[in-house]
């Protein structure tokens, strides 16, 4: 599933006629040659393409209306070559409606001891013309980012790529579709929110289904395409019968076999990209979807449990943001559910009922078929491990009333110290940044969520600014956090946001 669009990122070079057309001509190659080497870095996990220079109220207009208009166009990356007027900008920048980069770079690295002259210094004057670009942009209060810095710098090119990804999150967020097929869990607060103003905020649609249209849709995937997949799964997964009989417990497989594909279906012939359950209302369904929703967001469908759209809609933007990243290790929906609380080995146990997604597996997946302790259906079949070591994110998108508030804390993922045998579910144990105690405080004061939409591959960074042009509060929660200075920015983010 994930994207359809072939995404593309525009760089805008501003500048003026007042140097002479040969200057002009100097900008464009400069241009040309910035946007060559960025394309061939290897960095960027987007194509950058290099639009003309920018000198005059109507062509920027312009510019910026085709870029709204452009599909995949994800973004524009504005460079200020020379001085440029910044009331040359205040039109277009008034049209447009997508992700803004502001690169603050200059064509040469050093400063030309021998031979610079007046020429030099008006050819190259970003140092005057992003600081007038960058005030314009500023007095207009549209959200942008600014990276500064030299375009070949390693650095610089990793802030542009998370840049784009994050661009992404952006432009995705604004058609995301969540079908809801069963309510929020009954007397939970923090799944619940207001879908009208995310639909405003976020741009998010969110339906809700009877689930017996969802029913309908698993019943309706033929028993030998369940099998067919069914004999898919016993090839990849370990089959753990832990004493249960092989042809029940395949037959338990099945009923998972056929929800995936049936979900799928009913996800796609409706246009939803993302999906949430609750296990106190099944309906038709035989078993709560859990291998089946496990494997539906490894293929990049957002998924949230007890009707949790928010944690959905932010799961499945978490997977679009790392799409095609090399090396990515994971991202999924998540739960905190139990502490260790031994001193120098504090942690939170990760997991869920069942879904926890496949992507963030270490090695071996196992199948295995256990009773749940809530609802009324059979045994439902579900993937076993545990996750990878590393540094991630764990985001909670929460409703406080009059407004959104995303939270994000940085974790470190371990080993547990010991194997867990009698534990039926995917786990992942992490040590949240700046320790246990002080990240449970951060995150309690701040109201987060006991779900997460969780991942290795995003950093902070990359969220805060999502939530910046989204027009809401961000609050991170990582080695820099005192709980003195958090109470202190929720009082102020209260002014702020208010
Ligand atoms: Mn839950």
């Amino acid at each position: 599933m994930l994207k359809q669009k072939e995404y593309v990122f525009w760089f805008c070079t501003g500048s003026q006629d007042l140097y002479g057309d040969k200057c002009l001509a100097v900008v464009a190659e400069d241009s040309k040659k910035i946007v060559d080497a960025l394309n061939r870095s290897g960095v960027l996990p987007y194509h950058i393409i290099c639009k003309p220079t920018l000198i005059t109220n109507a062509l920027i207009r312009k510019t910026f209306e085709e870029a709204n208009d452009d599909e995949n166009c994800a973004g524009v990356i504005t460079w200020m070559h020379t001085f440029s007027p910044a009331k040359s900008w205040i039109l277009g920048l008034n049209e447009y409606r997508k992700p803004l980069l502001h690169l603050h770079t200059q064509f040469r690295e050093e400063i030309p001891y021998d031979t610079i002259d007046m020429d030099y210094m008006n050819e190259n004057q970003t140092a005057h013309g992003g600081r007038e670009f960058g005030h314009i942009v500023t007095r207009m209060g549209i959200e942008r980012k600014v990276i500064a810095g030299h375009w070949s710098d390693a650095d610089v090119q990793k802030r542009i790529s998370d840049w784009m990804r994050t661009a992404i999150g952006i432009v995705e967020s604004s058609h995301l579709r969540i079908a809801r097929v069963a309510d929020n869990m009954r007397n939970v607060a923090v799944t619940e929110g207001d879908k009208v103003e995310a639909q405003i905020k976020f741009g998010w649609e969110v339906d809700a289904y009877p689930i017996h249209d969802l029913a309908e849709s698993v019943d309706s995937v033929s028993l030998a395409d369940a099998d067919a997949l069914t004999d898919q799964y016993y090839n990849d997964y370990k089959i753990l019968l832990e004493g249960r009989d092989k042809d029940e417990f395949r037959r338990h497989v099945a009923v998972q076999a056929r929800q995936e594909l049936g979900i799928e279906k009913f996800l796609d012939s409706n246009g939803y990209q993302a999906i949430v359950t609750h296990f106190g209302d099944l309906e038709g369904l035989q078993q709560l979807p859990g291998l089946s929703i496990q494997r539906l967001m490894q293929k990049g469908y957002g998924f949230g449990a007890e009707g949790d759209w928010k944690t959905a809609g932010m799961v499945r933007l978490m997977k679009l943001m790392t799409e095609n990243k090399k090396d990515a290790k994971g991202t999924s929906f998540m739960e905190d559910y139990t502490y260790n609380l031994v001193k120098g080995k504090q942690g939170i146990l990760e997991s869920h009922m069942m879904e926890v997604c496949p992507s963030i597996a270490d090695g071996q997946i196992s199948i295995k078929v256990c009773p749940l302790s809530m609802g009324d259906r059979e045994d439902p079949a579900r993937l076993v491990f545990t996750g990878k070591v590393g540094r991630g994110i764990a985001a909670s998108l929460i409703d406080l009333g009059p407004r959104f508030r995303l939270i994000i804390n940085a974790v470190n993922c371990k080993k547990t110290e010991k194997p867990m045998p009698k534990l039926p579910v995917a786990t992942a144990f992490w040590t949240p940044e700046p320790s246990l105690a002080t990240a449970a405080e951060a995150w309690i004061l701040a109201g987060g969520a006991h779900h997460t939409a969780f991942t290795y591959d995003l950093d902070v960074e990359q969220m805060v600014d999502w939530a910046d042009i989204m027009g809401i509060e961000a609050v991170v929660i990582d080695n820099d956090t005192t709980i003195r200075a958090l109470k202190n920015e929720l009082r102020w983010n209260g002014a702020a946001y208010a």
